[in-house]
């Protein structure tokens, strides 16, 4: 970790492009998984799929046609997926039902079938008791308490009860010094997205970083490793509908972390990384995927998942690192189990994995662009240009190769359906 690659410009534009969107909410509604009565055992799916929301089933607010049409697919006569579906996005700065009611002109889908960059959060179980600072916009409490804390801050609490530490903005010091009693000691602290008002988020993290979590004290050259920092959506940038690019959180972290090594001469580490293409975000979605398998008492084990994306370095690189990690356990013989660390353990508690492969399909109806080929050549990738992936994660062209490229969603799940002989009608 830590090193960065390149791309070259011609993968440049592309990659520009591909700095995360995924602002779209998900609504839900819910979907019933009664056990479908087969006779055939090609009924059964022994795969799933990942959706990737926007640029796949959405472009903005609107419907992308095929998605229609493949979701017509993917249920029976009584709306219930014959597949495992679960619905992945990078967006983070709402709650999961917001998402689910955006996708409900689709069809009905349960928020359980909905994976947003913070979910993987709940599998995070040792960190919930305790006080944890948040950082990010929107309903960050109501994140925070759906996801199993229950002592969440908010920066704007913690500078109201320390006013003294935001002092950048001159119109916003204390006029009178009060001392105010703070009760609260964050153990952890969880960067959901990009705030507003950076100089203050990111004054009073790097003051609870460098005080173990103790902002009003003076820093401690002790205090190293830092508390716990797990962050979500690391996309530098996003298109929205401006001409280029706008910052995205991955744009608050690089300060961050620049500031904590100017400051300390040391790196800041991350427990945690979630969101794609991170490891963590792909297992949780894997672990969703099980759970409704077993809910449907589908007895295959789920051996393939068939993650469609738009976005070449979220959706495909992130399928294909996972896709390395699943292979390299079939490989050694070993399954990897991450079972239930209830407490004092370091990861998280998800079920246990048995997938082997993790396939990955880009879609034309996003950002992709079939005419804008990322280069495949390493050394020109290595001497030129930028990366823009996060700085724990490496450039690597063998990653931004999907198994497959269709033209949308649609064709995804026939080429899918094909692949895996299924026949659910
Ligand atoms: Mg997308």
């Amino acid at each position: 970790s830590g090193s960065t690659g390149c791309l070259t410009s011609r993968g440049w534009l592309e990659f520009f492009l591909c700095c995360s969107l995924h602002r779209l909410g998900l609504g839900i509604s819910n979907v019933s998984f009664d056990s479908i009565h087969s006779l055939q055992l090609s009924v059964l799916p022994s795969f799933g799929f990942l959706f990737d929301i926007d640029g796949v089933l959405v472009r903005g607010k609107t419907p992308i046609p095929a998605a229609k049409r493949a979701f017509q697919k993917l249920v029976n006569s009584q709306g219930q997926f014959l597949v495992p579906v679960v619905f992945v996005t990078n967006a983070g700065n709402c709650l999961r039902q917001k998402k689910a009611d955006q996708l409900s002109h689709l069809l009905g889908i349960s928020q359980d079938q909905v994976m947003m960059s913070h979910s993987p959060l709940r599998m995070f179980k040792r960190y919930h008791e305790k006080c944890v600072l948040v950082s990010g916009q929107g309903p960050l409490l109501d994140i925070a308490q759906d996801l199993g804390f229950c002592q969440p801050i908010t920066i704007d609490t913690l500078r109201e009860k320390r006013p003294l530490l935001d002092a950048v903005d001159h119109d916003r010091r204390p006029s009178i010094l009060v001392s105010a009693h703070f009760c609260f000691k964050p153990f952890s602290v969880v960067l959901f997205g990009e705030p507003v008002r950076w100089e203050t988020s990111l004054q009073l993290i790097i003051d609870v970083l460098l005080t173990s979590g103790y902002p009003g004290n003076p820093y401690g050259q002790e205090n190293y490793p830092h508390i716990p920092v797990l962050a979500c959506n690391m996309d530098l940038m996003w298109v929205a509908e401006a001409q280029s690019p706008r910052f995205g959180h991955g744009t608050f972290m690089v300060c961050l972390e620049n500031i904590y090594k100017k400051i300390t001469g040391k790196e800041l580490k991350y427990e945690a990384l979630m969101g794609k293409p991170s490891r963590l975000t792909y297992q949780y979605a894997e672990h969703l995927i099980r759970a409704q398998a077993l809910q449907r008492s589908w007895e295959q084990p789920i051996l393939t998942l068939y993650a469609v994306g738009d976005n070449l370095m979220t959706d495909v690189y992130g399928a294909n690192l996972y896709n390395r990690y699943l292979e390299k356990n079939s490989r050694q013989g070993s399954k990897p189990r991450i079972q239930a660390k209830v407490s004092g353990g370091r990861g998280p508690a998800v079920l246990s994995q048995a997938a082997a492969h993790c396939k990955s399909v880009l879609v034309c109806t996003g950002v992709y662009n079939p005419h804008n080929e990322v280069p495949l050549d390493t050394r020109d990738s290595i001497t030129e240009t930028v990366f823009h992936g996060h700085r724990d994660f490496r450039f690597d062209p063998g990653l931004v190769e999907p198994d497959h490229i269709v033209p949308d969603v649609d064709a995804a799940v026939d080429l899918v359906f094909q692949l895996e002989n299924f026949a659910p009608n």
